[in-house]
Parts: structure tokens; sequence; C-alpha cells
């Protein structure tokens, strides 16, 4: 038997097939040993794994240099239309990898670095925001990703005693070799002070004043010699700062205080689809805008042509954000002139639309004067915007008719929809070398990786058995190589025939882990049961972070890990049932584990999900769904036909009928002995022996006050899950089923949302041609 491919022998195979520019390895060992040498300032007696993981970063940096000049200089050259696009949740991603991976280079790393004798270990994470830049510099658009570089990412998850740790994520600690400061771009932002109204106009003064200076990462397309830019603004206290008051002490006091005016880009808010109207976050918002804004108007100012036309695509959750006046006219007072003086317009022209309807107008406006006066920043986006977007069909039409009602029914032609995506360089190549390359040889070639929609040609072979083992023989593997990691890791053995059942995305009550804990619970006291029984053996994993503000998502982690402590130690259970808790999930973990899936837990409440993208990367990587009708799973359904698919549950009409109704949960509980049972285990102490009351919150919340009507949909989901066991049992009709998934993923590359923004909303025509490589192919 020969010995299994590694995963980069896998990509190799894809990147030799005519996709490459050899590399030549000599000059990338020789570039290596110099790096090391000259940059990290170590030999190979001291060197550390670290110093080969940077050094080997250096050297493949060094390959994006000319092609992000030579592309740069091709934007001054043609001039053509920018597109900024702004988010607070940039973050750098796995940079080396994903730029080997678009450069075609990691063959020849892989070579040199073998011959060196090292190997390689990521060291670096992240990664939100970025299947966007990843297509944006794929279809040659000139786009700009701008953003905060935050000395704290997302903090890293303990899990301590079965309690979710937070722990502060100082990634920036030993360098970050892909980013390049810019302070000769270095933009004043202003806040507080106060306006002064002279009749020749309107002064802003006796501001405080903070720099963003610029750090700007490579953003290379995949395979096209075109590298974008990220520029990430960082907070810097002007030099001046406070010392104009600086008396007998008071400069040291001064320079100390710099740190506060720093404090702007220190860390970014854990919070995920949740306003908390904290100064610094609103701060934070203001410096990136203000500081691009002025960016742009530079750039443009130096154009060639100064024709140069601009984009702005800013993204924002619907009805989050509303900030408090008090605090938005002490930060802003003058924007707070300007956003009344747009309300006034707008309402004028609201008023000579619905004369009279005082309650229209109310509900418009852009400050909301019930209680607290706040400005509603998703109203002020509508008015302000050229378009409005939701990020799958279901959102976009439940916007329409709920939140934005009234705006649309003014202005309709603003509202569009444009469905998310995952790149899938990222989400197939990178992940799951082994898969993308039986899609690739087998049958349909490797442009797939450029036009996901080729996929559909893997339908044609649905039924070959060569294909099916092919793909079941992968998924294997993965499985095989995740148990491994979980055990080489964190010590905890798995059974790598079981089922690998996943849920992982941040913990929310919306998004349902507690009806996986119902179905966790439902099947152990059935094995408990009838122990002899041919039951399906299952892994159940669950994975991700709660804000470290939210009770009760931090309650929900301490329960399925008290649930997997009982069930993990039961005997008669065995390897048929365990319930793991996956530690910091992030995206390093999340390229593990969905390759290694067998079902996708996408179980929100119908109306809550706007779109979710791990259903997507899911689905690309040979994974079922048990799913209900929501966000982009009404989609996923249709691509790939809705029998693909463990659809159940409520649908949004449903959900709309049960509020109508009255959702009552005791309804459930008093006719559904199984559910009574797990209730009954949770709050009698079943989990948390000797703490009796632990759960209680919870158990009341699902009683008595559940949003999400978790017990509403109890009964269909354990239904469909028994569906699923009964399949999972035919490896080969499960597979096939799994084959019209990846058939159907086409429409999930952010390539074609990205081309979808650009023809409809951006006016831009996108391209998959390449540029000239640069003269010095180094
Ligand atoms: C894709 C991804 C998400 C989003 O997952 P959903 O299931 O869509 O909520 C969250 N976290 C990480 C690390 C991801 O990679």
């Amino acid at each position: 038997m020969s010995k299994p491919l590694t995963d980069q022998e896998k990509r190799k195979q894809i990147s030799v097939r005519g996709l490459a520019g050899v590399e030549n390895v000599a000059d990338l060992k020789t570039n290596f040993n110099r790096h090391l040498h000259f940059t990290l300032v170590k030999d190979r007696n001291v060197a550390t794994k670290r110093d080969y993981y940077f050094a080997l970063a250096h050297t493949v940096r060094d390959h994006l240099v000319g092609r992000w000049i030579r592309t740069q200089q091709h934007y001054y050259e043609k001039d053509p239309k920018r597109v900024y696009y702004l988010s607070l949740e940039f973050y750098m991603g796995r940079t080396l990898q994903n730029t080997m991976v678009n450069l075609a280079l990691e063959n020849a790393c892989d070579e040199a670095i073998y011959q060196v004798k090292t190997y390689l270990q990521i060291f670096q994470d992240g990664g939100t925001g970025t299947c966007f830049l990843d297509s944006m510099a794929t279809l040659g658009l000139a786009a700009y990703g701008y953003g905060i570089r935050y000395e704290f990412g997302i903090f890293n998850q303990k899990i301590v005693n079965g309690w979710q740790a937070e722990e502060a994520d100082d990634w920036l600690r030993y360098g970050n070799p892909w980013e390049k400061a810019r302070p000769e771009y270095m933009r004043p932002v202003h806040f507080y002070g106060r306006v002064e109204h002279h009749p020749d106009g309107v002064k802003w003064v006796d501001t405080q004043v903070v720099l963003a200076l610029p750090y700007d990462t490579p953003v290379p397309g995949y395979r096209n010699n075109i590298v974008n830019t990220m520029r990430l603004w960082s907070a810097k206290a002007p030099c001046e700062f406070h010392l104009k008051d600086f008396n007998v002490g008071g400069y040291i006091q001064a320079v100390l205080d710099k740190n506060l005016a720093e404090n702007i880009s220190r860390v970014l808010y854990p919070n995920d689809n949740f306003f908390e109207g904290k100064e610094l976050r609103l701060k934070q918002e203001y410096f990136v805008v203000a500081a691009t804004l002025q960016d742009i108007i530079r750039r443009f100012k130096a154009s060639k042509f100064g024709s140069t036309e601009v984009v702005l695509a800013i993204k924002f959750c619907p009805s989050l954000e509303r900030w408090p006046i008090d605090l938005f006219q002490n930060l802003l007072p003058r924007h707070l002139e300007i956003i009344y003086e747009i309300n006034r317009r707008h309402l004028e022209r609201i008023t000579a639309l619905y004369p009279g309807d005082y309650d229209r107008l109310r509900r418009m406006s852009l400050i909301e004067e019930c209680g607290q006066k706040k400005i509603n920043m998703a109203h002020l986006c509508i008015v302000g915007s050229h378009a409005v977007n939701g990020v799958a069909q279901i959102h976009s039409d439940i916007i329409k008719d709920t939140v934005f009602k009234d705006f649309y029914e003014v202005d309709p032609q603003k509202f569009q929809n444009k469905t998310n995506g995952i790149t899938p360089r990222r989400w197939l190549v990178m992940c799951n070398p082994g898969l993308a390359e039986v899609i690739a040889e087998v049958k349909i070639g490797e442009d797939y990786i450029r036009d996901l929609s080729q996929l559909k040609n893997l339908l044609k072979f649905v039924d070959d058995d060569a294909l099916i083992r092919d793909i079941a023989k992968v998924k294997q593997e993965n499985k095989l190589k995740f148990a491994v990691h979980l055990e080489e890791q964190y010590k905890v053995k798995i059974n790598p025939n079981s089922m690998f059942d996943v849920q992982v995305k941040r913990i929310h009550e919306y998004k349902r882990q507690l009806l996986n804990c119902l179905h966790i619970i439902t099947l152990y006291n059935r094995i408990k049961k009838e122990p002899n029984k041919a039951w399906t053996p299952r892994t159940i994993m669950i994975g991700g972070k709660a804000a470290p503000g939210y009770h009760t998502a931090k309650m929900i982690i301490k329960l399925i890990t008290a649930i997997g402590e009982v069930v993990n130690n039961d005997s008669v259970v065995g390897d048929r049932l365990k319930v793991i808790y996956l530690e910091n999930y992030r995206v390093t973990l999340a390229e593990k584990v969905i390759p290694a899936s067998d079902l996708s837990e996408q179980i929100s409440t119908a109306g809550t999900e706007a779109s979710g993208t791990g259903n997507m990367k899911f689905m690309l990587n040979g994974a079922l769904t048990i799913g209900t009708m929501d966000g982009a799973n009404v989609e996923m359904a249709e691509e790939a036909g809705e029998e693909n698919l463990f659809i159940f549950g409520m649908r949004v009409k449903d959900v709309e009928a049960l509020d109508q109704k009255g959702y009552d949960a005791m309804e459930y509980y008093n006719r559904i002995p199984e559910l009574k049972q797990v209730m009954d285990q949770i709050s009698g102490g079943f989990f948390s022996p000797g703490e009796p009351d632990l759960f209680k919150d919870i158990v009341k919340m699902l009683m008595h006050h559940d949003r999400f009507k978790v017990f509403a949909d109890y009964e269909d989901y354990i239904k469909c899950q028994e569906k699923v066991s009964a399949l999972y049992k035919n490896t080969k009709e499960w597979t096939k089923m799994v084959i019209h998934n990846i058939a159907g993923c086409g429409k999930f590359s952010s390539d074609r949302t990205i081309a979808q923004y650009a023809r409809e909303i951006w006016g831009m025509e996108p391209s998959l041609e390449k540029i000239a490589a640069p003269d010095d192919p180094r």
C-alpha cells in the first residue's frame, strides 16, 4: 500500500497541472536562509519553529511585492473605478498559506522547506470578511479593504471546569511579517470639542485629535498577478497630546495619558449580533470612517485623470445600532447637527408623500424620541445610501416587509438582495485539498476553483462508483486526521467511524445550540432504554465563543460540557454517543473540523439567521445539512434539491402564526413525554449533581420566555435526526446525497456574490483576466 499523500502534496498536484509558474526551488531556499540570517538574525542552532515560520513568511512575501507594486501602478495608469470595503471586523487571516495557494508557490516552498529540514507551523489566525477581499482581487476589481488594526483581536476561549474563560489574543507580540506601516499617510481624526456658527460658516473647534496610522497588508488574487491592499488603521496620540496644559509634573502625566487616545484601536468588541452602546465602539466606527474618507479623497486628488469614481460598501447590521443622542452630542457635536439636517429634509419628503401621517413620520425618523433620545443608524444608512441589500433572499424579503417596510414603500428600487458566499480558495483548496483534487482530477478539471458554478458538472457522475468511493474515502481520511488532532491537542479519543455531527458557530440563543442539547439528551435516554438496539454511533461536536457579557450563552456552554460529562462517562453508552466541546472555535479550527464533518447543524429559528456562511462551508466540504428554512439554507435546498437536505421545523410563516396565537412552551412540555423527561433531568440536577439549581435560568427561559421557540421544533427535529441516522448506515446513498450537495454549491462562491455587487450596485465589470507578471518574478 502506498503512503497517503499529505495535504501539501495534494494541493501540489492541483497546482502543477498547468497553473503554477515553475518556481526555482534553489532560489527559494537561498532566500529562506537569507531571511533567517539577515532578517531574523538567527542561525540553525538557535532558530525556533517560529523563526522558520517567519523566514518562510518573508520569503513568500517577497514574491508578492513585485506584483503588489505592479498592481497599484496599473491602477494608477488605468484609473479604474475603485471600490472601498469598510468593516470593523477585518482581521488577518492565514496569509502564508493563502498566499502560497494563490501564487501557486506551495509546491516550490514545500520542496525548499523539506530540503532545509524544517517544518512549518501556522501561527496566525483570523479571517472573517476576508472572503470578499479574496474575491475582489480574484475578479480584478480595484478594491481596498479598510478597517482597524486591533492590538487585541477576538479573545481566545479556554474551557475551565466546563465554563468559558477569556484570554486576550496578543497576536502582534512577535511582529507581523505581512504588514507594512505607512506613517507618511497618517491622518488626523477629531473628537469632542464644540461647534461655532459664524456668518461665513460653521467651525468645529477645541477638538481632541487622534492620529490614524495605516498599516497595509497585501491581498493576492487567485493566480492572476493582482495584489490589492487591505489598509488597517492604528490609533496614535499626537506628540503634542495634552502637552499644552503641562505644568510641574504635567509632562509625565501627559505622556502617560497618550495611552488613552491609543485605546481606540486596542481591542475588538466581541459581541456578535448584539449592540452595546459603548462610547469606545462609536469612536472606533468614526475613527475608521474618518480616516478612510480622508485617504480616499487624497487618492482621488492624486489620481492621474482626477476622474476616479468611487464606491463605498459598508457592512452594517440592520436595526442594531441606536446611539444615545447625549453620547453622540458629546463625541461628534457637528455631525449631530448634520444628522438633524438630514433628518429634517428626509421628514420633509415623507410629509409631502404622506401628509398628516404622523405615526409614519415617527416610525421613519432618524431620531427615536421614545424614552432616551437615540439615533437610528440603520435609518440614517438607508437614507444616505444608493442601495441597501439583505444577505440572503429570505433576509432581503423579511427586511422589506418588517424593519424597513416604510422605507421600502418610498424607495422600492433601493432594496436588493446579495446572497452571501465563501471563497473556494480558503474553504476548499486550502482546507480540503483531498476533496479539491478528487473533484478536479476525477471529473471536471480545475477551472471550477475560479468558476464554482462548474461544480454542477459533477451531477453527471452522481452514480459513478469510483467518484462515490473517492469522495467517501477523502471524508474518512479527513475524519481520521481530525481525530488524531483532537487526541494530540486535547487528549480526547473519538471513534472515527461514528457520524461526526457538528455545530460550530457563535453561541447564541437564536442559533439554538439548546435544541441540539435536547436531541443529545433524547438520544442518550433512548440508548439507555434500549441498549441492545443498532444505534448509529455519533460524535456530536459543538463549539463557539460566547460574548463575555452574555450570561445565557455562557450557561449554554456549561450545559453542553455538563451533558458531555455524563454521556461520555456512561459505560452503557460506550462510543455510540460522545459529546465534545470544541474549545476556541476560530478560522484555523474551522478549516480542520469542517472537512471532517458528516452532518452540519444549521438549526436557527426560521427568520432569525440573516444568511449564515458556516452552512455553505460545510456543504462545499461534503457534509449534509440538517437545518431549518432560514437564511441561506433556503437557497442551499433550492440549489441541491430539498430532498438532499434534512429540512425540518417551522417556516417563517409558521413562526409568525405561532406568535399570533401566543407561544406556550408548557403545552409541548406537557404533551411530549420525551421532552418532559429531558427537561426534568436538566432541572433536577441530573447533569449537575450536587448543584440541581445550576441550570435553572436556562430551564426557566425555555419554559416561560423563549423568544426562539425551541420546544416548537423539538418533535420534528428529533424525527428528522432519526432519518439522518438511518441514511448514515447506507454509505453509498449518503455519499450520493453529498455529491448532489457539492454539485449545488456553485451559487455560494463569494466570487458570485462580489460579481453581483459589482454589476448590480457598484457599476463595475468583474474580470478573470490576468495582468502581466512583474519582470523580476522573484
Ligand atoms: C464561517 C465562520 C463563522 C460563521 O458561522 P455561521 O454558522 O454562519 O454563524 C463563525 N466563526 C468562524 C470561525 C467561521 O469560520
